[in-house]
């Protein structure tokens, strides 16, 4: 089994998710008391959302690459970043490593495509959703559409992740407001809907909604452990 490098807290409270589907998933694979070999360096979060609130993307590059240091020094196999929207310096965050880095957008287009859909909407923070970074390598390399709320739903959608998930705030009222949010996209052609914020799997389940929800937190979980048992 290869070590997994988790780049988490981003925030914990799905990192949590992380561990244990990782965990769960080498288990359930490998039986008895097998666990996943794995590493997790956590941010302080508080700082990182200053700073992409501020439009401060240089310097959050360079955080992400000085953790991504620590984990090679810790003896990481690969990069999980435990977050879609700090996928968006993923490209120079690949160009300074050698170890493989698990893109959250590939393993969920995967999923996507296995079962066989086309056209997806897309809630996450505004930055993935209104982004190329995120929604351009869905479309591009993976041949998806891709639907996004309305301004008013983008707004709803990203308030609820900053002022609520991140900090474990789980609510029925704006499980309500992210349902119509999905209803518009569903009506606007979406034949699934891709959960591109690893908190959002916290607050809405495939039990609440009629179409198929891509669940990026443990897509890209199982990703990981396919990768660390096969590699
Ligand atoms: N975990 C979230 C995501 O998947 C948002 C927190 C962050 O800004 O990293 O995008």
């Amino acid at each position: 089994m290869k070590t997994i490098g988790l780049l988490g807290g981003m925030s914990w409270e799905s990192t949590l998710e992380y561990y244990r589907i990782i965990n769960n998933s080498v288990k359930a694979r490998l039986g008895g008391s097998h666990s996943a070999q794995c590493l997790l360096y956590s941010v302080d979060f508080a700082e990182i959302e200053a700073l992409q609130h501020a439009g401060e993307w240089d310097a959050l590059t360079q955080a992400m690459i000085a953790a991504v240091k620590r984990l090679e020094r810790g003896g990481a196999d690969c990069l999980v970043i435990c977050t879609n929207t700090m996928h968006r310096m993923a490209d120079q965050v690949q160009a300074s490593t050698k170890l493989p880095l698990l893109h959250i957008a590939d393993a969920t287009a995967a999923a996507v495509k296995d079962q066989g859909l086309d056209t997806v909407g897309l809630l996450g923070t505004r930055f993935t959703m209104e982004g190329d970074f995120y929604r351009g390598r869905l479309e591009r390399q993976h041949d998806l559409q891709v639907l996004i709320p309305d301004q008013a739903g983008m707004d709803a959608v990203h308030r609820v992740i900053y002022d609520e998930l991140v900090m474990g705030v789980i609510q029925e009222a704006s499980r309500q407001v992210y349902l119509e949010v999905i209803a518009d996209l569903q009506a606007r052609g979406a034949q699934g809907v891709i959960l591109g914020c690893t908190e959002i799997p916290l607050l809405i389940k495939q039990a609440d909604v009629a179409i198929p929800v891509f669940d990026t937190t443990a897509i890209h979980a199982q990703a990981a452990v396919n990768w660390a048992l096969t590699s």
